[in-house]
């Protein structure tokens, strides 16, 4: 629990640290920014409300001035609080987050900071435990994953859902052939421009969403680079130079090495792959909205990877697994036998966050609720987070490990008989 300076000079305690509204305020500049449907006049609107959402975090006393602002939407202090917000107002232990990068795009930490505090206020109200200011408005327009899911739902949930994650950016004529129901197809957009160069966009070798594509430079000494949003995967390879010409298809060249992983973490890796991606026409294709991709795709790699995996390794030991089981109460199922004398022997939920307190923080909100899983399951490269999770998930009777622990658990106890979880 923090504490935080409200309008009246006292404080108060919030479930959250504080750092939401300037992060929403920053969020609320990205759009402005980087939204081609809006003009000035909507553009210039959006800013001053965004002053609104940091004054109100600062409280009185600490004005926020229009121009300070403004310096803070581009450039080199882009999308940065130093200076600007009372030190207090920044996330704890985020100084150095920033919500801007140089372009005026919100930045994939700020953009998973923002939707990880948002799941903690959404666990923390489910079980009434929510104290606080923080408002219903804070949440409206928030991106929810339950709709996505209940856009899926039906016979064909898996289907529809394993699509989501293995053709985020499609041709038209292909989206129709995935026969998505109706309203999931408004997830998918046109290429945003930040991601096109003279009429074309690239795929990232990881998991197939277009690459940011930036250009700095003017003329003969201009550079571009593509990357993919998601960290890792443009750790593991998906980073690429080219030089701008006029007209010309742009080529890319490798900017980083590709990674490849340790004989350990082959099986379930989902990093960036060798071979340099070709230029694709932005006309004619689909791609899906970045919440989505970010939060159905992105952590649907591993979670597709670890389920085949595992039916793999465990077929004849009858043994079932279930990926995305009985409504999404849980995302893996491992059961043994049938009917009436079904044994579970391990429920897992899988998660990717970009910041282990805001996943502790659910765990602590979700406390109460009922149905929760037995593992906390997270990519391999956040394997950071687990000594952390451990010590949480303990409290709730809960495990943590990554999803190669996992897998390696889960075979042994089979091939041992054991009883799971
Ligand atoms: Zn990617």
């Amino acid at each position: 629990m923090t504490e935080e300076h409200d309008a009246g000079g006292g404080t108060r305690e919030r479930l959250v640290g504080p750092g939401l509204d300037a992060t929403q305020a920053f969020a609320v500049c990205g759009d402005a920014l980087t939204n081609t449907k809006l003009d000035g006049a909507e553009r210039l609107a959006q800013i001053m409300e965004a002053q609104g959402l940091l004054m109100a975090a600062a409280g009185p006393g600490h004005p926020v001035r229009f121009e300070d602002l403004l310096d803070r939407l581009s450039g080199e202090m882009a999308g940065s609080l130093e200076g600007l917000m009372p030190g207090w107002a920044s996330p704890p232990g985020l100084d150095a987050l920033r919500f801007l990068d140089k372009d005026g795009f919100t930045t994939e930490d700020a953009f998973d900071y923002r939707y990880e505090v948002v799941q903690v206020i959404r666990a923390a109200r489910k079980v009434g435990r929510l104290r606080g200011r923080v408002t219903l408005s804070d949440l409206q327009g928030e991106y929810k994953q339950e709709t996505v899911y209940a856009s899926l739902k039906g016979n064909y949930y898996h289907v529809h859902r394993e699509n989501l994650v293995r053709h985020p950016a499609v041709t038209i004529e292909d989206l129709r052939k995935l026969r998505l129901p109706p309203p999931a197809l408004d997830f998918f957009e046109d290429i945003p421009t930040y991601m096109t160069h003279q009429g074309y966009w690239f795929r990232c070798p990881a998991c197939a969403w277009p690459m940011k594509i930036t250009v700095e430079g003017q003329g003969g000494t201009a550079r571009g680079s593509v990357q993919c949003l998601y960290p890792w995967h443009a750790e593991t390879g998906a980073s690429y130079i080219f030089t701008p010409v006029r007209g010309q298809i742009p080529e890319l060249d490798q900017a980083v090495e590709v990674r490849t992983p340790s004989a350990l973490h082959r099986a379930l890796y989902t990093g960036a792959v060798p071979g340099v991606p070709q230029a694709l026409p932005v006309a004619g294709y689909k791609a899906l909205a970045r919440d989505v991709w970010r939060y159905t795709t992105v952590p649907g790699l591993p979670e597709v990877r670890l389920y085949e995996v595992l039916a793999e390794r465990l077929a004849d030991s009858g043994v079932q697994v279930k990926l995305w089981p009985d409504n999404d109460v849980y995302d893996l199922q491992v059961t043994r036998g049938q009917g009436r004398g079904q044994e579970v022997l391990f429920t897992v939920d899988f998660k990717d966050y970009r910041w282990s307190n805001q996943l502790v923080g659910k765990l602590r909100a979700d406390g109460g609720d009922k149905g929760r899983a037995g593992w906390i399951v997270v990519p391999d490269h956040r394997a950071s987070q687990i000594p952390q999770l451990t010590d949480e998930c303990r409290r709730h009777g809960m495990r943590a490990a990554t999803a190669t622990d996992f897998l390696e658990r889960v075979v042994r106890t089979v091939r041992e008989g054991g009883a799971g979880e």
